[in-house]
């Protein structure tokens, strides 16, 4: 599969072909294209063979969208990474298991102890080394609540850097009534990066625009705004014609923006939203691209049964950033392998690492780091 525009030089092409177009997104496709856009294959891990049916795992359903698999069909780390490993002797899966805390020695340099609550009682493990991957949340939550003597405002956070810097990313999802019928079963095949950086009068990036699961029946929240469209159409024949958007604008690291937990272990967070008008500017692009391959603004939607505006602090789905590396521990929780500054055997492998994050999904970024860090452990230990 050709590599993803923009690109850059450090950009390869991808080792697998790309999943076709169904015919829907290969009409949309082939319109953006004749009014002057770069539309392009969208990375997507599932696994599926297209040229070889009977190897694939995936059999291109409708319900992707933040779901697990239940045909294991998916490339995530359950799939690509756990599984795989769980016959090995020297691997053992604990489930059911709450890791509440992180013990040091009495210098403070070297984690001692995981401590975890599993079913009703405390258990403490331990390691040569640990790594710490509960997502950029809970993470931080876990090192925030491992405070001590050797770490009064919490483990690794002299330069009170763990938690804040929150990001969760400015995403909006949009559906399109498109004048055919989109009868696509998994429509997650094209994206447009055409408005990623700035340039053509646009002052800053405003990010990426790619597909979201396909809406199979427009719930009724959502009647009032489509009977303003005056399409002569039921609303499972709306749904029918439905071709959904997941816009996504880079959310900026703001030090204000972050995790705290209180007393009790409760997590609290503290968010204002950045980039709002090149948010706002995607989707104007957008309406525009939709107009010039012949559909008009009223056409253009809220995909209003998710919330308006999708992801307010409520949307956690991408959260990253709470314990961002760096060169300097004045200004960053994890050195450039993502060990602690402080620590001489403790590691962060989740979104938590990352300084900013980009208008992408986080998921194959956050996975590359892990095996980055992978390596570096399997050096280390060698
Ligand atoms: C609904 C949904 C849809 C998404 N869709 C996409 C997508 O299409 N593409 C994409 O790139 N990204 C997507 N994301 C985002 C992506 O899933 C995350 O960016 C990614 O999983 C982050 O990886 P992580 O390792 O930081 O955290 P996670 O994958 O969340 O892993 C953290 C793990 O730690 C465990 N954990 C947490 N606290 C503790 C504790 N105290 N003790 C023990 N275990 C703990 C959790 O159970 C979890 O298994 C989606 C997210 C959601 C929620
Ligand atoms: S949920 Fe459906 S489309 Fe997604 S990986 Fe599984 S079978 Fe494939």
């Amino acid at each position: 599969m050709a590599r993803i525009p923009p690109g850059g030089h450090w950009s390869k092409d991808y080792p697998w072909p790309a999943v076709s177009h169904e015919h829907s997104i290969q009409q949309l496709s082939d319109d953006l294209e004749r009014a002057g856009y770069h539309p392009f294959s969208a990375p997507c891990g599932i696994l599926l063979d297209e040229a070889n049916r009977p190897k694939s795992a995936c059999i291109r359903c409708s319900t992707c969208d933040g779901f697990p698999c239940l045909l294991h069909a998916k490339a995530d780390a359950e799939v690509i990474g756990v599984r795989p490993v769980l016959d090995l002797d020297n691997v053992t899966l604990v489930v059911d298991a709450e890791v509440r805390r992180l013990t040091t020695d009495s210098s403070g340099k070297t984690v001692t102890g995981v401590v975890v609550s599993r079913a009703g009682e405390t258990v403490t493990y331990s390691g040569d080394i640990v790594v710490l991957a509960a997502g950029a949340v809970n993470t931080a939550r876990i090192l925030l609540s491992s405070a001590s003597g050797a770490h009064p405002a919490g483990l690794a956070n002299r330069s009170d850097q763990v938690g804040r810097n929150l990001m969760l990313h400015n995403s909006e999802p949009v559906v399109v009534i498109a004048k055919e019928p989109n009868n696509s079963a998994f429509q997650k095949t094209l994206g447009l990066n055409d408005f990623y950086f700035a340039g053509d009068g646009r002052p800053w990036p405003l990010g990426n625009i790619q597909m979201v699961g396909k809406s199979s029946m427009v719930t009724r929240r959502a009647d009032p705004l489509l009977s303003t469209l005056g399409l002569r159409l039921n609303p499972a024949e709306i749904a029918g014609h439905a071709v959904d958007f997941w816009l996504t604008t880079e959310d900026l690291p703001r030090p204000g923006n972050r995790v705290t937990v209180d007393r009790d272990g409760n997590i609290h967070l503290a968010y204002r939203l950045t980039n709002q008008p090149e948010t706002d500017g995607l989707r104007r692009e957008l309406t525009t691209a939709m107009s010039r391959i012949g559909l008009t603004a009223d056409r253009v939607l809220d995909k209003n049964f998710f919330r308006h505006k999708a992801n307010p602090i409520a949307g956690v789905a991408h959260q990253a950033g709470t314990c961002r590396f760096g060169a300097d521990p004045a200004t960053s929780v994890l050195d450039l392998n993502c060990k602690a500054h402080e620590l001489d055997n403790l590691y962060v492998a989740d979104a938590s690492f990352l300084p900013s994050m980009g208008a992408v999904n986080p998921a194959l970024t956050v996975m590359a780091n892990a095996l980055r860090v992978g390596e570096h452990l399997l050096e280390r230990l060698s």
